[in-house]
């Protein structure tokens, strides 16, 4: 999958991860593998910008968290955009910054 796009909440973005694998992947022994194809599911690094909901605009508290970011090499390809943000009220970012809800 391409990254989530900009601005989505952390519900939001955690349901297009969810629905991603519910559509695309089926379990397997070591892993998931592709509904469509079978190949292996790969991951690659998605790096999310956390932002605040306090601005309009994308500003925040400068912090970047690494995600996997899940693909069918088969299906898709390397995942061309593997950046973007979430907005998080200022009590769901206090989490993240803690490393609480990461
Ligand atoms: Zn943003
Ligand atoms: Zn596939």
């Amino acid at each position: 999958m391409e990254a989530p796009r900009e601005r989505l909440t952390l519900q939001g973005f955690n349901a297009e991860i969810t629905n991603y694998f519910a559509e695309h992947c089926e379990k397997t022994e070591s892993g998931y593998k592709c509904k469509k194809c079978e190949a292996v599911i790969q991951q690659t690094t998605l790096w999310v910008s956390i932002h605040t909901t306090l601005f309009e605009e994308c500003a925040g508290y400068g912090e970047v968290k690494r995600f996997p970011l899940p693909y069918c090499p088969r299906c898709e390809g390397e995942p061309k955009k593997i950046s973007t943000c979430v907005h998080l009220a200022p009590s769901e970012a206090e989490l993240q910054l803690l490393g609480i809800n990461s």
